[in-house]
């Protein structure tokens, strides 16, 4: 089997499971995600949408703004947003076709997100992990092949994070400071390893799941109803589906329409112990 058929095959498989649930495949959402969407030609006219007018709304700070405040972190500890912040994430790219797409509409915006690269992705399309970078957003990694580590030994989970933090950091020629768990299948002797060498892990508080095959409508509706239930927090999104890319003009219109202000995310490294050092230390202790 060839690499670009193998790639397929993982994209296929993200595509139906996403990194915001778990592999189980025991939600039924994700069982009916095998079928073609219900209405694809609804979901496709999101995109042409014009969004609001910059300027449109009015904050009391931050007149007509969609874009908040710079918040640089060290640690997980440090993640801390007001109501009405949120930080934009997007997963599992980079992915030609539809990261430059989700570029665009950020800068028309003016905001940065964080991008939570996996690394054969990176690897394969490094330059367009250099242009997320060149852009001003904020990269982090999602292992190597975008495992579930809660499932594997130790060790090889570590290997895992490793690589692919490695395929990242060399395709896109920053620092990667930022981790997300693929499925949030996290261990806490994993994020205990992770927190000791400075990685700050992301995780979520917003799912949009935008991995289900609804319609863009359907993303933003949840997105939007679980926004005002906790006020902001991160937001999970994947800049590899279509409906995602468009779906986000109009996300991004109604986040500004509603008052809330797109933080950006910047990571500060604060010590840099080896992975491996952090991993002997956590291999000497009892699993929790
Ligand atoms: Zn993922």
């Amino acid at each position: 089997m060839t690499f670009v058929r193998l790639f397929a095959c993982a994209s296929l498989a993200l595509s139906v499971a996403g990194c915001g649930t778990p592999p189980s495949h025991d939600n039924p959402s994700a069982k009916t995600s095998f079928f073609p969407s219900a209405n694809p030609l609804k979901a496709a006219t999101i995109g042409d949408r014009i969004p609001m007018e910059p300027g449109a709304w009015v904050h009391p700070n931050r007149p007509g703004r969609l874009s908040g405040r710079t918040l640089t972190v060290s640690s997980i500890h440090q993640i801390k947003l007001e109501p009405k912040e949120v930080i934009l994430t997007f997963d599992d790219g980079p992915m030609p076709g539809k990261t430059e797409k989700v570029l665009a509409d950020l800068d028309q915006y003016g905001v940065k997100a964080t991008f939570l690269m996996v690394g054969q992705m990176a690897k394969t399309y490094p330059a367009l992990a250099r242009q997320v970078a060149a852009r001003g957003h904020s990269i982090g990694s999602h292992t190597w092949r975008h495992a579930d580590l809660r499932s594997m030994d130790y060790g090889l989970a570590v290997s895992e994070i490793l690589r692919g933090e490695n395929a990242v950091k060399a395709a896109s020629g920053v620092d990667v400071g930022f981790f997300r768990f693929p499925y949030l299948s996290d261990t806490s002797r994993l994020r205990a390893t992770l927190a000791q060498r400075g990685t700050v892990v992301l995780d979520v508080a917003i799912d949009s799941k935008d991995y289900f095959k609804t319609s863009s409508e359907g993303v933003i509706d949840r997105t939007m109803a679980a926004l005002h239930r906790r006020q902001g927090g991160i937001i999970l999104m994947h800049d590899i589906h279509k409906r995602t890319v468009n779906m986000l003009p109009e996300l991004l219109a109604r986040l500004q329409s509603e008052g809330y202000q797109v933080v950006t995310l910047r990571y500060k490294r604060s010590r840099m112990p080896t992975l491996e050092s952090a991993a002997i230390r956590n291999e000497n202790r009892r699993p929790l």
